[in-house]
């Protein structure tokens, strides 16, 4: 069987009734393979697709010992030398990482990651970058970029998602992804929970600006969340059913953001706070906490803004308080992100135009939107689902002090132009009470 003849991840033919938008989507073609013997049919595609070309097999000490072997032997088993690049433990994914990665290489002519987050994200940037065949193995169910059409690399210090096709295959095995450690699959269970206010932030921004959301990918993930939202204990005990049912959703939340042509449907304002952490590491000498973890920290940030959003008058965002906001926001940028913050400053005057236009566009679009800021799932729902799967779900369980974490809430915002539920409640002026009660809450 070569690997053309592989299933695909998701049935396009099932989006037609799905789709609202009436925009053509961007194709998933992702082959998708699970099972116990998954990686010996891995070494079968590799040896009818990569002819006589090199493969590069990249992971880490880690998923080394979890997977990478078993890879390696099974395609040395098919007669395939892998060239095998084993990556130390504190792997940061910047673009100097991907070019090392890549530095005086011959022929290669596949790149395949054995991994989760970062060892992902190198082998996608670097596949893509360099025009290569990229397929992935992944080792835990500990978030959401495995097929999504986005790499999250750092440059020149700041977290950026750039564009990367996604694999052209996935070879899972249940046995690897199930055994992750508890701490990854909690991290994916939270990264997965983003969505519940991630959409909302898409919906709103699509409200007043860009008219861009569609309920397909959102609709994509919905079919899966019945096996693992319910249950985080069965996450926190390493339930087969549960944990497979995360993973596959945690496959098809990459997919939505392929589908939506960004990572909108699963990235918002939350996501913002936990990439503000990675990127301040080298200011404050935190390590930054597992990714979906962090993320956690800004959902319940942003359940909080929606919930005194939704109790807000329209004339509370009315006229006049945009272009003071800004003007505020933009001169606090130098304290907080000191040699950082001219790339930083170029970001956010990239959305100046939209968020002045908020005085406007608030109180026009307000009740349309309080419906929408009312349904989000209030914050204590998603605080007891989180400890449900074990983790205290503190800020000092993802070793942030209350001071770091008003920083980076409050900073959020200025490092993307996307439009996002921090900017709404900053503008509204409730941004500040909404940190102070995420921090309580937390605390
Ligand atoms: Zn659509
Ligand atoms: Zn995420």
């Amino acid at each position: 069987m070569a690997l053309g003849d592989r299933p695909f991840l998701v049935d396009p033919a099932g989006f037609g009734p799905l789709c609202k938008c009436g925009k053509p989507h961007p194709t998933v073609d992702v082959r998708h393979y699970a099972g116990e013997d998954a990686f010996t049919v891995l070494a079968d595609d590799c040896r009818e697709a990569a002819g006589g070309s090199q493969v590069l097999l990249v992971d880490d000490e880690n998923t080394h010992a979890a997977a990478g072997a078993m890879v390696v032997e099974a395609l040395k088993d098919r007669g395939i030398d892998p060239v095998v690049e084993t990556l130390s433990g504190d792997v940061e994914m910047t673009d100097a990482t991907a070019e090392r990665l890549m530095a005086g290489r011959g022929e290669i002519g596949l790149i395949i990651a054995v991994g989760a987050g970062t060892i992902n994200d190198l082998g996608k940037y670097a596949a893509n970058a360099h025009g290569l065949d990229y397929w992935t193995v992944p080792t835990a169910p500990s978030m959401n970029g495995y097929t999504s059409s986005i790499a999250a690399v750092k440059i020149r210090g700041v977290k950026r998602t750039l564009p990367a096709r996604p694999p052209r295959a996935i070879y899972a095995h249940p046995r690897v992804v199930r055994e992750a450690p508890l701490k990854l699959r909690q991290s994916g269970f939270c990264d997965i929970l983003a969505k519940s206010v991630s959409d909302t932030d898409w919906r709103t921004e699509s409200i007043l600006f860009s008219g861009s959301y569609c309920p397909l990918p959102s609709a994509v993930v919905a079919g899966s969340e019945s096996a693992y939202i319910p249950f985080p204990e069965k996450i926190r005990d390493g339930d087969s059913d549960a944990v497979t049912g995360l993973f596959d959703g945690l496959l098809l939340s990459g997919v939505a953001m392929t589908l939506a042509g960004s990572s909108a449907p699963a990235s918002g304002g939350e996501h913002l706070v936990s990439h503000v952490l990675d990127m301040r590491e080298s200011l404050t000498g935190r390590k930054p906490e597992l990714h979906g973890l962090q993320v956690a920290a800004g959902v319940i940030l942003s359940a909080v803004c929606y919930r005194m959003l939704s109790e807000l008058e329209a004339s509370r965002v009315g006229k006049g308080k945009a272009v003071p906001r800004f003007e505020s926001d933009l001169k606090e940028i130098p304290a907080v992100w000191g040699p950082y913050a001219d790339e930083v400053r170029e970001r956010f005057l990239q959305k100046r135009a939209q968020l002045v236009q908020f005085d406007d566009l608030l109180p026009r679009h307000w009740d349309r939107l309080q419906p929408l800021f009312n349904a989000v799932r209030k914050p204590e729902f998603f605080l007891d689902l989180i400890r449900r799967t074990g983790f205290p779900m503190t800020l000092d369980a993802v070793r942030l002090s209350p001071d770091e974490f008003r920083t980076a809430a409050l900073t959020a915002r200025t490092i993307r132009e996307r439009i996002t539920v921090l900017d709404v409640a900053a503008h509204a002026g409730v941004l500040e009470a909404a940190v102070e009660e995420a921090a309580g809450l937390m605390g």
